[in-house]
């Protein structure tokens, strides 16, 4: 994977975002930077080009800022998997487990067909729990998981130890 340490820089972190005690790392100010968005568009193509992927999926919200951009450059198709009730046809729900409570999402019936080779994308891998859902929802629908690629990962959370069957792609560390 190529070096994207120097992109940290650009990223903003948020102290008590969306509340207190919670350190948010802000992706904003990396995407308005024209080098540095190019540059992790860039890393991620880099290292799925060749890969046969079919279909990136992003998740609502911010992996449909990577995952389209990512979808070009892989002549790939994208997918939203998204909040409940935004999705217009036929839905596959998931529902998973949140520190408080639970959420939902959702993707549309006929939007992997068995066999295709998915990527998942989204901007921050945290507990995992988002991404574990996302994964569910692939292997019902007979879709094989190819890869999950995240900007950041915290690593201290250690949420990649919930898939250790799946590939991580992740371009930035914080401890
Ligand atoms: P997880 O399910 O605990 O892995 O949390 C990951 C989800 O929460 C992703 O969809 C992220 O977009 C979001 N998230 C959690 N923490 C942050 C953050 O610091 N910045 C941006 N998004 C975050």
């Amino acid at each position: 994977v190529i070096n994207c340490e120097p992109l940290k820089s650009l990223i903003r972190s948020v102290p008590d975002f969306p509340k207190s005690g919670i350190l948010f790392y802000d992706i904003t100010t990396l995407l308005k930077d024209k080098a540095g968005f190019a540059e992790l568009i860039d890393a991620f193509a880099q290292y799925y080009i060749g890969k046969q992927i079919d279909l990136v999926l992003g998740i609502e919200a911010r992996g449909f800022i990577f995952g389209p951009a990512l979808a070009y450059r892989l002549n790939a198709g994208f997918v939203p998997v998204r909040k409940p009730g935004k999705l217009p046809a036929e839905t596959i729900t998931v529902k998973y487990d949140l520190e408080y409570g639970s959420d939902s999402l959702q993707i549309h019936k006929d939007a992997i067909a068995p066999g295709q080779r998915v990527i998942i994308v989204d901007d921050l891998l945290a507990t995992g729990g988002t991404m574990q859902a996302t994964i569910d929802l692939v292997k019902q629908m007979g879709g094989e998981v190819a890869g999950i690629a995240v900007a950041i990962e915290l690593d201290f959370l250690k949420g990649r130890n919930r898939f250790p069957e799946y590939d991580v792609c992740s371009l930035l560390h914080y401890d």
